[in-house]
This record gives C-alpha cells, sequence and structure tokens, in this order.
C-alpha cells in the first residue's frame, strides 16, 4: 500500500493524468471489513478458480450472512425494534456495469444473492421491504426466520432496559420509564440465559450497534466488484435503510477507476454519498488513501469538526483501485468495547496466503 508521505511526494510532481499512467497492473485481490477475514479467503479461492468478481465476493460475504454468531448481517442479526430482523444488501458488477439492491428485507438469509438476482433478473437496481421478499420467494427462496435464540435474547433485554446511558428511554424519557438494570438483575428475569450472554446483551442494549460487512474485489483481467450486506442499526424503527444497500453511499464499483464501501452509521454515508465520493476522488486522481480520507472530512465537517457530536457515532470508509492499490480509513482510531481500546483494521488477502488485518488510518484519535 502507497503511505500517504509517498504520495504527498510523488502528487507534487505529477499532473493527475500522468498519476493515472502510473497504475501498475491489476492482480487477484479482495479487501472487506474487520469482520470479513474469512470472507476474503473465500472471496481470494473464488477469483484463483477463475470465477466472476462478483460471484466471489458474494460467496465472501455469505460466510458473514449464514453464520448465526455474527449479530450484523443476515442471519442471527439483531432486530429492529419490533424484534423483526430487516436486512439490507447491495452488489456492482464492475464487467457489466449493472447493480442490485434490496432494503428492509426479511426472512432471507442471504440478502446479498437477493441483490444479485434483482440485478440478473429486474429491469430495476433497487426492491424495498414486502415487494422484495415478494421477488425473493418467486425466485424459489423459502421463507425463514432469521432471529436466533441469542439475538432475541438481546431484543428482550433491550426492551426490559430500555434506557440509555445518558437516562433516555427509546420509547419515553417520562416518569414512568423503568429503571435501567445491570446485568445482574438481568439474571432474575432471565434465569435460563448464562450471566456471559447476559452481560453481552446488556451491552447491546445500552450501546445498539450496528455491523455491517463490505467486500471488494479486483482480478487479474482488471474485472472488479463489490458487495455490501447488514443487518443495519439494532432496535431501528421499522423500515429504517441504511447506507449499505443505497448504491454511491455503501458501495459503489466503476473498474475503470476503482471501488469503494462503507460500514459504520449509515446516515452519516448517505449524506456525503461516501462510496462515490471516493471513487471519483480517485477519478480525479486521488489515491486510495487521500480518497477515503476526504470522505471522513466531508462527514467531520457535517458537524463543525465538533468531536463530542462526532464521537457519538464511527464510520469506516475501503477502497480499491483499478491496480490493487488499497486503502481503508476511519474516522476514530478505534472504540472502546468490554475488552479495552480495540484499534480499526480491515481485512485484506492479496493472493499470496490467508487474509490479514490491516490497521485503518484514522481522522480523529479517540480520547482515551
Ligand atoms: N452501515 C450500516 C447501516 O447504517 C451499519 C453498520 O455498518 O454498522 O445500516
Amino acid at each position: 500500500m502507497f503511505s500517504r508521505r509517498t504520495w504527498m511526494k510523488g502528487a507534487a510532481a505529477l499532473p493527475a493524468a500522468a498519476q493515472a499512467q502510473t497504475a501498475g497492473k491489476p492482480k487477484n485481490i479482495v479487501i472487506a471489513s474487520a469482520n470479513g477475514v474469512e470472507c476474503c479467503n473465500i472471496a481470494m479461492s473464488w477469483l484463483r478458480a477463475g470465477k466472476d468478481t462478483l460471484d466471489a465476493v458474494i460467496a465472501g460475504v455469505n460466510v458473514n450472512e449464514l453464520d448465526p454468531h455474527d449479530n450484523s448481517v443476515g442471519y442471527g442479526g439483531l432486530p429492529n425494534e419490533e424484534g423483526v430482523v430487516e436486512l439490507d444488501a447491495s452488489v456492482m458488477h464492475g464487467p457489466t456495469r449493472r447493480a442490485g439492491s434490496v432494503a428492509a428485507i426479511r426472512g432471507i438469509k442471504t440478502p446479498s444473492k437477493i441483490a444479485k438476482l434483482v440485478m440478473e433478473e429486474t429491469d430495476h437496481i433497487m426492491l424495498v421491504g414486502e415487494g422484495a421478499l415478494r421477488f425473493a420467494k418467486t425466485m424459489g427462496y423459502a421463507e425463514e426466520n432469521l432471529l436466533t435464540e441469542k439475538s432475541r435474547l438481546a431484543f428482550l433485554v433491550w426492551k426490559r432496559t430500555l434506557k440509555d446511558p445518558n437516562g433516555h428511554s427509546n420509547w419515553s424519557d417520562g416518569v414512568d420509564a423503568p429503571p435501567g438494570k445491570s446485568p445482574k438483575a438481568l439474571l432474575r428475569l432471565f434465569p435460563e440465559a448464562d450471566e456471559k450472554t447476559l452481560a453481552w446483551a446488556h451491552e447491546m442494549a445500552l450501546h445498539p450497534p450496528t455491523g455491517t460487512i463490505n467486500c471488494l474485489a479486483l482480478n487479474e483481467k482488471g474485472e472488479m466488484s463489490g458487495c455490501t450486506t447488514t443487518s443495519g442499526m439494532a432496535w431501528k424503527i421499522p423500515g429504517r435503510v441504511g447506507d449499505s444497500p443505497i448504491i454511491g453511499a455503501g458501495l459503489f464499483v466503476d473498474q475503470e477507476v476503482g471501488a469503494a464501501g462503507s460500514t459504520g452509521r449509515g446516515e452519516e454515508n448517505i449524506r456525503v454519498a461516501g462510496a462515490h465520493t471516493i471513487v471519483e476522488n480517485m477519478r480525479h486522481g486521488m489515491t486510495p488513501q487521500d480518497a477515503v480520507m476526504d470522505a471522513l472530512k466531508r462527514i467531520s465537517r457535517n458537524y463543525d469538526n465538533d468531536l463530542k457530536r462526532l464521537d457519538k457515532f464511527d464510520i469506516n470508509f475501503y477502497a480499491l483501485r483499478k491496480d490493487g492499490v488499497y486503502a481503508g480509513g476511519s474516522l476514530w482510531s478505534g472504540q472502546f468495547r468490554n475488552t479495552g481500546f480495540v484499534s480499526r483494521q480491515f481485512a485484506v488477502n492479496d493472493g499470496t496466503g490467508n487474509s490479514r488485518l490491516v490497521n485503518c488510518p484514522y481522522l480523529h484519535e479517540r480520547p482515551r
């Protein structure tokens, strides 16, 4: 990967058109959000087998979609405020310049596959809600229950807890809102659950998580594709759609330039059309790293760079240029979890072995 300094030196010497000419030959490479280590391994094996780049990224993200323990994507994803799992996904296929997406779809474990079917089998790009589910059924998919016991427990704990750390109740902050409950108190309410799972569910209730997988691939022929898939924001209002299925926000691919995707608070990404912004930045000569950092700066600027307000969310971008140069970038250096401070990372497989996690450059250092 180019370091920022390397590029800055080069940029001073070369006009934009000349920089584009310095791009090397395409190669097999896959990048993804940090939850995509196995996803990148699978996608790379598909690229090596000469499969299409879109089929490769979909095979990769299917691992997360079908994993009941990944609570941010597909089966096992945390539900909306009514306890129903609603999923968003998008795909873009570089060689045909086509796209497909589904939003707020229920009952289907692999929304990425339905997004591809929208792309291939219809004259549309996006199907939502009931219509998306009916379409999936027409294509032979059976409606399934996506709520695992674990995510159902987290939902019940959230309902019982109903307050965030600032005392705000999701239903009402009036005098009758029930007080927050400690994990110990929850043990009495959920005697069948173990303490560890309850502590996790309590954390999910207090800090409603987001989470998504974005995966981008390039092959030796210079073909590129991408996919973004998610269960979106936990406890969202039914029908809420994030950035993941929005072409140009959660995902954008133009294989003549490159591809980009995002994870994190989708509302902020939609407002800067992040993935499209990054690809356009690369088109005009920025490196993937600078293109990503520029999108993050636009988000920061939307809050007048007020770190207190920005501290309330996280957002990450990933970019892959047509010559295989890649970058990730995060708004914040990392986040606090039960286990301590966790730095931001993303997954890369460059075809030389197993995928590895790479630290993300970031815009703001999170105060510790
Ligand atoms: N971007 C997703 C959304 O806003 C969530 C996430 O990536 O954490 O729906």
